[in-house]
């Protein structure tokens, strides 16, 4: 099922080119809650319960217009954002070519550097578009394959980690360069865009081998496939697991390809994940 949330926090089933609204399912099944709030996604952790329940909806609801909505993240707060960086060999290369653009100490092999973390504010939908925040410095797109927690879990092996997902969603990286470290250059409000809807994992199958690119202005800038990845889906949920619980709702940004580069206000990126689906985004 392609779940997304829409204009003014609606919660929709995506079916080809409309959205039916089961806002109203969501409601009555999370309820309310208190302080503490948790810190896990209330709507994913209750996803086996509610997909029948969005089915029946979707029978009685009245289709919406995708072209007409305005697109939110589909995981409204995450509770972290794990991300890998350089976990493509390709783009490996192309940071350690480019020097004046890619700070030496923060081009390493991944096992090597470890994961990194985003800070949830940065998150937006498609439909809200990237501010850049500093004009005058180099602003990148990195395209990626975002892996949304299902199961809260501790250490997980990689050969158990497909079992605690979700499902995918198609992630942008957005990033300021420079030296700073990377969980400040790229928590930037809007620099985390996650969208264009929520696809539950039996509808992707295996992650392991997905196409994807995006372009900006019509130019293809980065196209590859998950297959290429250093550390593979299971493998990263493997190595995070090590270091955090991962929390349902958490989401994991496996890590761009060659071919990232600068875009800035006025541009139109379009990004497409195999099986997933296709979103644009406006830089501001
Ligand atoms: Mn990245």
């Amino acid at each position: 099922m392609r779940i997304c949330r829409f204009n003014d926090n609606r919660v929709g089933v995506v079916r080809d080119q409309s959205v039916y609204d089961v806002t109203q399912v969501v409601a009555e099944q999370l309820g309310t809650f208190s302080y503490p709030l948790p810190r896990y996604d209330p709507m994913i952790a209750q996803l086996s319960t509610l997909i029948p329940l969005f089915e029946k909806a979707v029978q009685g609801a009245q289709p919406i217009a995708l072209s007409s909505v305005k697109l939110l993240s589909p995981i409204a707060n995450p509770g972290k954002i794990v991300a890998a960086p350089v976990n493509y060999q390709a783009h490996l290369d192309e940071a350690i070519a480019e020097k004046e653009t890619f700070s030496r100490h923060h081009v390493r092999q991944i096992h090597e550097s470890g994961l990194f973390l985003k800070a949830n504010s940065s998150v937006v939908g498609p439909s809200e578009g990237v501010d850049i925040r500093f004009p005058d410095r180099r602003n990148d797109h990195e395209i990626e394959l975002a892996v949304v927690i299902g199961k809260k879990s501790g250490p997980v092996s990689a050969a158990n980690a497909l079992d605690i997902v979700a499902g995918y969603l198609i992630g942008l990286d957005m990033t300021v360069r420079g030296p700073e470290e990377r969980s400040m250059r790229k928590s930037s409000d809007s620099y985390t865009v996650l969208g264009p809807w929520f696809v539950t994992a039996d509808e992707v199958g295996d992650p392991s081998n997905l196409s994807f690119e995006i372009t900006v202005n019509g130019e293809v800038r980065q196209k590859a496939n998950t297959r290429d990845l250093v550390i593979d889906t299971p493998g990263l949920i493997e190595f995070a697991s090590k270091f955090y619980t991962l929390d349902v709702g958490d989401v994991i940004l496996t890590g761009t390809p060659e071919g990232v580069g600068p875009v800035k206000a006025g541009d139109k990126m379009r990004a497409t994940i195999e099986r997933i689906g296709t979103m644009d985004v406006d830089v501001r």
